[in-house]
């Protein structure tokens, strides 16, 4: 089987696949309050979303992230999670993982670990209650907290992804470390991305470039640059001072598209090849036209073809360029 290699020799290695496009939070920066959801029957069922993703690893993915919308609020999503943890035993797939807003882990990290999962994300912006419940609208904290505490007494590691927002979470750089440093949890900080129709005053207003936040450590510790790349746009430094590792997602004021190796899948099977360009190719009918996969993997491999050489995301000029109109949501962060 030839694997999956774009245009620009770029292996695609990784796969990030989005299971349903609701949430039972409503974040101020990724979706409206009121939001309308797609119709149930647009979904791919979790057949086939397993047809799908055990398509990709038959390709050569190695890495399946499954996120959402919040993935953990989908019904039966365990069965999905159990069904596609058989290609880690076969070791086909060396990493399942999941992106979680760490709502619904209390009950259900002990499954996800018995799995085979070995690390998880969880999105956290902010310790204070009243902040937390300010920007995840409908979220409450401490049953956050007891998520990422289950996640950790299950012996799932956990990296916490803060979005780095400019006036609701700078004061709070120090303690978000302290704290993941007492609670042995890696923390990434995520510039704000211009996703959803939201007003571009508002997201020049919320975004507080990464450049700054890192300057204000090295006001404070000593950085030292670690050379671990996951082909993403994510680097890591470590703060020798306490041996913490501290990751920066900057696909905004960097461009490290040259070592792409992901590709994306929303909740109805449309397929993204870059996450900032709107390009997209439809699997979900190819999916059903058929029972068997040729179709798929023949849409799969066209797709991958026109695989773009990067994103136009732009905040330079004071104004937000390549802005997209689908939420993060809808892609999957
Ligand atoms: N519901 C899950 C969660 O919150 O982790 C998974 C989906 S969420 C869309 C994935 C990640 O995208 C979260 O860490 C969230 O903070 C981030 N995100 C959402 N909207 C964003 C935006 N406009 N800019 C940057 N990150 C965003
Ligand atoms: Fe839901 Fe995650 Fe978006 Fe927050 S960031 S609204 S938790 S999907």
């Amino acid at each position: 089987m030839t694997p999956l290699i774009d245009p620009f020799a770029r292996p695609i290695s990784y796969l990030r696949v989005s299971v349903t496009d609701r949430c039972d939070f409503r974040c101020t920066y990724c979706m409206a309050e009121h939001m309308q959801f797609l119709p149930k029957k647009d979904l791919l069922t979790l057949e086939e979303l397993d047809r799908l993703c055990s398509t990709f690893i038959r390709l050569g993915v190695e890495k399946l992230r499954v996120t959402g919308g919040e993935p953990l609020v989908r019904r039966d999503i365990l069965t999905f999670f159990r069904s596609i943890a058989r290609h880690l035993e076969t070791g086909a797939l060396k990493e399942l993982t999941l992106t979680t807003n760490g709502s619904q882990l209390a009950k259900v990290a002990a499954d996800l670990a018995a799995l085979g999962i070995r690390r998880i994300n969880v999105s956290l912006d902010t310790l204070e209650a009243a902040k937390f419940a300010e920007i995840t609208r409908w979220g409450r904290l401490p049953q956050v907290l007891e998520g990422i505490a289950a996640a950790k007494r299950a012996g799932l590691k956990v990296k916490i992804n803060t979005v780095a927002l400019k006036g609701f979470n700078e004061d709070e750089l120090f303690p978000l470390l302290d704290w993941c440093a007492g609670e042995g949890h890696d923390l990434t900080f995520i510039e704000v991305m211009p996703m959803g129709e939201m007003g571009e005053e508002m997201r020049l207003d919320q975004y507080w470039a990464l450049k700054d936040l890192r300057a204000r450590l090295a006001d404070r510790f000593t950085l030292t640059d670690l050379a671990e790349r996951t082909g993403g746009p994510a680097r890591y430094v470590r703060i020798e001072e306490t041996g913490q590792k501290v990751g920066f997602i900057t696909p905004l004021s960097h461009n490290f598209c040259e070592s792409c190796n992901r590709v994306r899948v929303t909740c109805t099977g449309e397929l993204f090849m870059c996450l900032g360009q709107e390009d997209n190719a439809d699997l979900r009918a190819p999916l059903r036209a058929s029972e068997g996969d040729e179709l798929l993997e023949q849409a799969i491999r066209a797709a991958i073809a026109r695989k773009p050489k990067g994103h136009d995301f732009d905040y330079s000029r004071q104004k937000v360029a390549g802005q997209m109109s689908r939420h993060m949501s809808h892609t999957g962060g």
